[in-house]
């Protein structure tokens, strides 16, 4: 498992991480939105050891990596511009990272599944977007490291096969029970493919926990603006006439769902009320 400890980290006057914590658990996966520039990278190349911070630390298995060279960490790496070999086919870029005499086997197998069964021989140039992007996992995936990391890696990709390959992608880190941090500044990617999403904001994460959770429950004004348009009502929790508990606002008395709030009969309530959660009658 992996735990971030308090990280903080500044390039010059900007402060591109500040007291950042987290977990990410064995097999789950942790998607890292925020707008651009708001530290994403930076946090993945200090887990990566690719870079140091200021303060702070990360673990393994409560285990400080600091000073740990990248190449000993068992952590995979992929980024938006793939950074496929140009000049190797498709089951040599796979099979790079990998050692044994069974290493060409691995990488057919990993290639099929992820829906390129016998491109081994193909020439990655010669690959659509997509399929360079399926490559690229596959690559990512064959050592089987213990923490994947992807950095916006579906960012170069047009909108409708980026949203292909988020259900594919999401399908894959579990059938692999793969452990990753998922970089992203999309909304849509985010959220479809977690099991947990931490918003970050200015370096700093304004929200942690389960998707449904994040959406619905905002923890304050500046996640509630950045997840999308959405409109406040006040409310004041009644028993109605026929004792049912619900939330009297000027559109009308809602019901309070029993599991997501305690609130005292007469507590104020905010409800935030987004496009999708509306329907015609
Ligand atoms: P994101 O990946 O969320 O877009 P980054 O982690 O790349 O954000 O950057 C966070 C902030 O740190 C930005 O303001 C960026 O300009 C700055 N930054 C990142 N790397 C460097 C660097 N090597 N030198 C100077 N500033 C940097
Ligand atoms: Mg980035």
């Amino acid at each position: 498992m992996l735990t971030v400890h308090h990280l903080t980290k500044t390039f010059g006057a900007v402060l591109a991480l500040s007291e950042v914590s987290f977990a990410v658990k064995t097999g789950e996966v942790m998607t890292v939105i925020g707008p651009s520039g708001c530290g994403k990278s930076t946090l993945l190349s200090i887990i990566a050891g690719l870079d140091t911070p200021d303060s702070g630390d990360v673990h393994w298995n409560d285990q400080s990596l600091a000073g740990a060279p990248t190449h000993e960490r068992g952590f995979g790496l992929m980024f938006q511009d793939y950074a496929l070999f140009p000049h190797m086919s498709a089951g040599d870029n796979v099979a790079f990272g990998l050692s044994g005499n069974d290493k060409h086997r691995t990488a057919s197998e990993i290639l099929e599944r992820v829906g390129l069964a016998g491109f081994e021989k193909r020439d990655v140039q010669t690959l659509s977007g997509g399929e360079q992007q399926r490559v690229a996992l596959a690559r990512a995936l064959a050592p089987r490291p213990r923490l994947l990391m992807l950095d916006e890696p579906l960012g170069a990709l047009d909108r409708a096969l980026r949203e292909q390959l988020t259900g594919e992608l999401r399908a894959l880190l579990r059938e692999f029970g793969q452990t990753a941090i998922y970089v992203t500044h999309d909304q849509q990617e985010a959220f479809g493919i977690a099991d947990t999403v931490m918003v970050m904001n200015g370096g700093r994460v304004e929200q942690t926990g389960n998707p449904e959770s994040v959406y619905r429950c905002p923890a304050n004004e500046w996640v509630r603006r950045f997840l999308g348009p959405g409109r406040l009502i006040e409310g004041r929790v009644e028993r109605g006439a026929d004792g049912e508990i619900g939330i009297s606002t000027t559109i009308g008395t809602w019901p309070l769902p029993p599991h997501e709030w305690s609130a005292p009969i007469g507590g104020e309530i905010i409800l935030l009320l987004r496009a999708e959660g509306v329907r015609k009658k």
